[in-house]
């Protein structure tokens, strides 16, 4: 279910450097041709389907193409990210819509600590997870030995 661009929507994120699309791809298939100012997926059978390009997208100019088979053709399932939730909506293809909005963080944009808050430890052999053993409540993970 690789992505594809349309390019009626796209803006080419106004030509800045480097597209949010571009930005997010793990895969790096995104690509903004520079005479057009359209971006478009180069390679869409290395596509991850992993959706982040369809998500970030401003303009909602990202689509996954569906398997027929649980998808019926004609149909369309659209992503509109805020910086607290997403809402999707989902197209029939006898035109019906329905939408759904999830909240997709639990604290503010740009607040998120990497270390979850948690102590730096230093022993790369230990068998505890990086948040043990404070998250568990224990002064050490008791151990067998
Ligand atoms: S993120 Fe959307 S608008 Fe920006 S270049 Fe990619 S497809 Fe176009
Ligand atoms: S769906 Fe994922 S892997 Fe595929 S082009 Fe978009 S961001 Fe890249």
């Amino acid at each position: 279910m690789p992505s594809y661009v349309l390019p009626d929507k796209c803006d080419g994120c106004k030509a800045l450097d480097k597209t949010a699309c571009q930005y997010i791809c793990p895969n790096d298939l995104m690509v903004l041709n520079k005479d057009t100012l359209k971006a478009y997926n180069c390679e869409p059978e290395m596509c991850w389907e992993c959706y982040n390009c369809v998500k970030i997208c401003p303009t909602q100019a990202v689509e996954v193409r569906g398997y027929a088979d649980f998808v019926p053709l004609g149909a369309t399932v659209t992503p509109m990210r805020s910086t607290d939730s997403i809402m999707w909506t989902v197209k029939f293809r006898n035109g019906s819509l329905k939408r759904f909005k999830f909240p997709i963080r639990t604290t503010p944009e740009g607040e998120a600590k990497p270390d979850g808050g948690f102590a730096e430890h230093d022993d790369i052999n230990s068998t505890a997870l990086y948040s043990e053993p404070e998250a568990a409540g224990l002064e050490k993970i008791p151990s067998t030995k």
